[in-house]
């Protein structure tokens, strides 16, 4: 029986990842890059939980037309290792479609881009537990010193002392909704599976909040769904906005531009995230705009408008009445009240991350934190801890607050972050502890908890 073995409910494991979406799966490449490259496992129990029951990505809003907004070569693998054979070149390869490909003159569809990722995760099963979502992390401490982590999942429960959060971002619920959330209520995560609740036709008359992508394809999907549905797009200021596709501002996803943003002070960080935040948030696609403000007009035209726009608005209240719902919008400027009555409500409103993921809620005490009360993760990606023996925990796409903006809901550090977690895992072995990465955790990292 070894140490960790109490009662015999619990498997250890060398490392856990929650989540296998593309951060887990570009990391589940990088450890098995290693392990051929020296031909052996760097770990020999490594598992990823996921919660889906595959690898498709974002499949619930994966709609057709719609094309990814990163070049091709910020795939899993290529700014890491472009000889990887789980390269987007090799999915080509092995498809046929290396040159078709070439002559398409657009980026990838997301739906290529989802059988990219699918067709990686397939050859990396062997790492992966799908259906198998992590409900829980829980501290093993002796004497207050965090020793270990159970993760928690419906199946079972594993110890470990290298876990990695590769769970991705929240879908942001405006509080107003959340009580309502559920049947025609939803989040864009939840779309194809939502849209058409009941069978039957579609509902005819919808309300999507917000200003972003999400939000923009929503309102053009729903508007295409069936020739008599009404959308009301909601705004909270001046409606949808083109993105910022420049040059300039897209340096701001350079590997090197991590650097830069994780040495800066919190509030320093905030405002530089701010500056930048439309090259990919709270933005659309032009040809997108193009088409969302032609369909406006055309309404206007033909009379029979079915895009109804309603900026500076503030949503009041949510009711439901009946098998509808009775929404209230102020005018921030005016204050002026308009009352909406809806068959469904769709929240285009996007992704965010809390100070401290959910899943460690039960780790605080041992959790170091910046100034501003967020995660102190040092710039190789492990969570500040303080009395703790042995114990790693990696951020794995969840640190957007400490390394910016491409660290978070971009495919622009997967690749190489992978390599970096990689790095930080294996120093973590015993013959492996005179390599440990070079830079020391963040010295700034001032709010401590009390020792539990
Ligand atoms: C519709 C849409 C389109 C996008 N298009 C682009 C694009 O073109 N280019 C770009 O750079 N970025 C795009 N993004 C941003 C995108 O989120 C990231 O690029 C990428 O998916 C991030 O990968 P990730 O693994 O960090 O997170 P995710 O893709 O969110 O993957 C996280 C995985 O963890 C799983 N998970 C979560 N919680 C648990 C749990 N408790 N237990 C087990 N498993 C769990 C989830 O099921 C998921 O599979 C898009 C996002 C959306 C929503």
């Amino acid at each position: 029986m070894n140490q960790f073995e109490i009662e015999g409910l619990r498997q250890e494991l060398d490392v856990v990842s929650v989540g296998f979406g593309p951060a887990g799966i570009a990391l589940a490449c990088a450890l098995e890059d290693e392990a051929e490259d020296n031909g052996k496992k760097p770990f020999a129990r490594v598992r990823f939980f996921e919660k889906g029951r595959d690898s498709t990505w974002h499949g619930a809003f994966l709609l057709a037309g719609t094309d990814i907004n990163h070049h091709v070569f910020r795939d899993l693998v290529t700014p890491r290792n472009p000889r990887s054979r789980f390269s987007f070149a090799m999915y080509l390869k092995e498809k046929g479609r290396l040159y078709k490909f070439g002559l398409l003159g657009r980026p990838a569809s997301r739906v290529e881009w989802s059988d990219y990722i699918g067709w990686v995760a397939a050859q990396l099963k062997d790492y992966v537990s799908y259906d198998e979502g992590v409900l829980d992390v829980l501290p093993v401490a002796e004497k207050g010193i965090l020793r270990a982590v159970d993760v928690v999942t419906a199946q079972g429960t594993y110890r470990t002392k290298r876990l990695v959060l590769s769970h991705g971002s929240l879908p942001r619920i405006p509080e107003a909704f959340s009580a309502h959330l559920g049947g025609r209520v939803f989040h864009t995560s939840q779309y194809l599976k939502n849209i058409h609740l009941g069978g039957g036709p579609i509902a005819q008359r919808w309300l999507v909040l917000g200003s972003g992508q999400s939000a923009g394809e929503a309102v053009a999907h729903l508007l295409g769904a069936a020739p008599t549905t009404q959308v009301h797009s909601v705004h909270r200021g001046v409606g949808f906005r083109v993105g910022q596709l420049g040059q300039f501002p897209n340096m701001a996803f350079l590997p090197e531009q991590v650097d830069y943003f994780h040495e800066l002070e919190p509030a320093r960080r905030s405002k530089v995230f701010d500056e930048i935040r439309s090259t990919n948030y709270a933005g659309i696609d032009a040809d997108e705009s193009q088409a969302l403000y032609s369909f406006l007009y055309e309404g206007e035209v033909s009379g029979h408008q079915r895009l109804n726009l309603h900026t500076w608005s503030d949503v009041v209240s949510v009711e439901k009445v009946g098998d509808a719902y009775s929404v209230v919008l102020r005018d921030s400027n005016t204050g002026l009240e308009t009352t909406l009555y809806v068959d469904g409500i769709v929240l285009g409103t996007g992704y965010e991350q809390l100070a401290v993921p959910p899943l460690l809620t039960l780790l605080q005490p041992w959790l170091l934190r910046d100034e501003d009360g967020t995660l102190a993760v040092d710039r190789h990606y492990r969570v500040g801890l303080q009395h703790s023996e042995g114990v790693q925990i990696l951020a794995n796409g969840t640190s957007e607050k400490t390394h910016g903006i491409s660290d978070a809901q971009s495919f622009s550090m997967v690749a190489l972050r992978a390599q970096q977690l990689t790095d930080a895992l294996m120093a973590t072995q015993p013959r492996q502890l005179a390599s440990v990465v070079s830079h020391p955790a963040r010295s700034r990292s001032i709010r401590v908890e009390a020792r539990p």
